[in-house]
């Protein structure tokens, strides 16, 4: 037992053993650096706020891989990148259903653009004569080129209300007919 004792002291006292045991705290130190860079690239991913971002890798340094190890459970999930990309494609379906309209007469659903509905021919929009885009019918004017549509051209055409498009159509008669009807 005493001869066991022995060795070991030997070991231990030996010069190789000093070696090894310089090499293993270098080693030791090189991870913890190691862990405190790590800690600033993956914080600087997924926290958006720069004090966040010092007090984790703050934290990583000052408490040798203690910190890393509480920075990995606290971080966020996902990285940023993916967070605003998930953002965006939320705000797409939001502007695609705002873009989505339905149709007064049969209710299919009917886009933001359409001028009538594919499905009953329904007018919904007139395009603007100039530039040809959908104007709603209670526009004075279209937004996109500023031609005034309330402006009539053509003065055989002018009605008693004077709110007559350029171009008429059975449709825009009914819109006429129903404003006159509210006026009354
Ligand atoms: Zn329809
Ligand atoms: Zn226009």
């Amino acid at each position: 037992m005493e001869n066991t004792f022995e060795t070991i002291r030997q070991i231990l006292s030996s010069p190789l053993w000093g070696i090894a045991w310089k090499v293993f705290l270098v080693s030791l130190g090189v991870l913890w650096l190691a862990l405190v860079f790590w800690t600033l690239k993956d914080a600087r991913r997924r926290i958006d706020d720069v004090l966040i971002v010092i007090v984790s890798v703050a934290t990583s340094l000052v408490f040798p891989f203690i910190g890393t190890l509480v920075y990995m459970m606290l971080r966020p999930s996902e990285y940023l990148i993916d967070a605003r990309e998930r953002e965006l494609e939320m705000l797409a379906v939001e502007q695609e259903l705002i873009a989505l309209r339905i149709c007064p007469n049969c209710h299919e659903p009917v886009r933001e653009e359409y001028v009538a509905c594919p499905k009953c021919r329904r007018p919904l929009r007139e395009p603007c004569v100039q530039c040809g885009r959908p104007l709603e019918y209670w526009w004075k004017l279209c937004p996109y080129c500023g031609h005034d549509v309330a402006v009539k051209p053509d003065t055989s055409l002018t009605s008693s209300a004077g709110r007559t498009r350029p171009t008429a159509s059975s449709s825009d008669a009914a819109v006429s007919e129903s404003t006159q009807l509210l006026q009354f």
